[in-house]
């Protein structure tokens, strides 16, 4: 007959295998790697460890073959496990982060206390439960429903209507999966924080600069021809910092926003009047070219679009040097339509790409002060698209040009003249 309780490789094995299989999952969830590899770790064992408990707890007393030394050796084991146990139950338990330990057809198999403060999940009724049925008809169980492919980020806890979560699903085990969700209600204060006090001081900017923009604008430079320079410079300056200001509270007031006010955008005059702004800024050191195929109007808001569309179209002949070609094209794609910028102008190196529409990200800063930039135009063009569900795309060669291009889903276009959906 086998030695009942020699199960003892296993413990190590799990531990080895869970923190093997945590490091792995760790890794691939980046800033998460460490927190994979404990939490992983633990939850497997904890589940062996639940296992082992439940085979054994028949076998008290021991079989009476089994000598009495076994016997002890036995006692001595099983109070360890059970010690391990709770120590890591306990840890599981204790973790700042909601852990949901999910079976291959999402049913709950265990979860420890920060998900039921944070997901609402009650025991012992919610165990082997459907987690996406439990959630009821939250955007969390939206998410679970859709597969859950990429993190879910700052949505409300549907345990707690005040907190925030960023949630991800890692794949666990054999078709297992482990579901981490991190509380970061204190970072969306932090935010609102920031929002507010950038908004609050655009805002008080306001009213001194009208002021001395005023007073600067009655100053006659005829009057006191000496200071004419000085005057012209101080004008220049101020208005700058006004178009700052401006475009600071459009920004919060895009990030406030969480949709827009829908309204049929016709996009011919709109692109006749792109061009003039255009032609106005270039004063005939640049040839612009308009095609229009799409025979497509745009739904949403006309302010934000004509400021993002012709904000695309000022860099265009910003970063162009005179006698370069800016192609202004609208035309149709199989997801919807295009609107694109094209220009034969400066470019920009590939790793500026990523971080352009970060607020004062300037490939070159003296270029972009020189041509009247504020840094801020293409956060600008980003949250108006982003209300639009429409998406920035960028392509550029340095010494080229570049090409911007805001890309709309059939669900944002109306034919032209019609009140049908194009
Ligand atoms: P800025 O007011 O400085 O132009 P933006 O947010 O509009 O701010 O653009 C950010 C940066 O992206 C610019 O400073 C510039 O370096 C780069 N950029 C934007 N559009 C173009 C373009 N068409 N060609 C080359 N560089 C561009």
């Amino acid at each position: 007959m086998p030695e009942p309780f020699d199960r003892s490789w296993k413990l190590p094995a799990a531990l080895a295998a869970g923190l093997v299989l945590g490091g792995l999952i760790g890794a691939w969830a980046g800033d998460r790697a460490v927190l994979g590899v404990a939490l992983v770790a633990i939850a497997e064992t904890v589940l062996l460890l639940t296992r082992i408990r439940h085979e054994t707890r028949h076998i008290m007393p021991p079989h009476p073959t089994i000598s009495p030394l076994q016997h002890d050796r036995f006692m001595t084991r099983s109070r360890r496990i059970a010690s391990s146990l709770r120590d890591l139950r306990s840890a599981a338990g204790s973790l700042p982060d909601a852990v949901v330990l999910l079976d291959n057809e999402q049913h709950v198999r265990w979860f420890n206390h920060a998900a039921e403060d944070l997901l609402g999940l009650r025991r012992p009724q919610d165990r082997g439960i459907h987690l996406h049925e439990r959630l009821g008809t939250t955007e969390l169980a939206g998410w679970l429903q859709d597969g859950a492919h990429e993190p879910l980020n700052d949505v409300v806890a549907p345990g707690h209507p005040n907190r925030h979560i960023n949630v991800t699903l890692l794949p666990f085990g054999r078709r297992q999966r482990l579901l981490l969700a991190r509380d970061i209600s204190h970072l969306t204060r932090l935010e609102q924080i920031r929002r507010d006090f950038v908004a609050n001081v655009s805002h008080e900017l306001r009213t001194p600069l009208t002021v001395i923009h005023g007073y600067l604008e009655l100053i006659d430079p005829e009057d006191v021809p000496e200071l004419a320079p000085v005057l012209g410079e101080m004008r220049a300056q101020s208005k700058r910092m006004g178009q700052i200001v401006e475009d600071l509270l459009t920004l919060s007031r895009l990030e406030t926003q969480d949709h827009v006010t829908d309204e049929r955008v016709p996009m011919s005059p709109l692109l006749a009047t792109v061009r003039k702004e255009a032609e106005a800024l270039s004063q005939g050191r640049h040839h612009i070219a308009v095609e229009n195929t799409a025979e497509a109007d745009l739904l949403g808001s006309s302010k934000d679009l004509h400021s993002a569309l012709s904000n695309l179209v000022s860099n265009a002949v910003r970063y162009t040097p005179t006698g370069g070609n800016i192609t202004i094209r609208w035309k149709r794609t199989p997801e919807g339509a295009t609107y694109s910028v094209s220009d034969t102008g400066f470019g920009i190196p590939a790793a500026h790409l990523a971080r352009l529409t970060e607020r004062f990200y300037r490939v070159s800063s003296s270029r972009s002060r020189d041509s009247g930039g504020t840094g801020l135009g293409l956060s600008i063009v980003k949250h108006v698209l982003n209300l639009h569900q429409a998406r920035l795309e960028i392509q550029s060669e340095p010494g080229q040009g570049s090409t911007f291009s805001c890309c709309f889903g059939h669900e944002r276009l109306l034919k032209p003249g019609g009140p049908d959906e194009a």
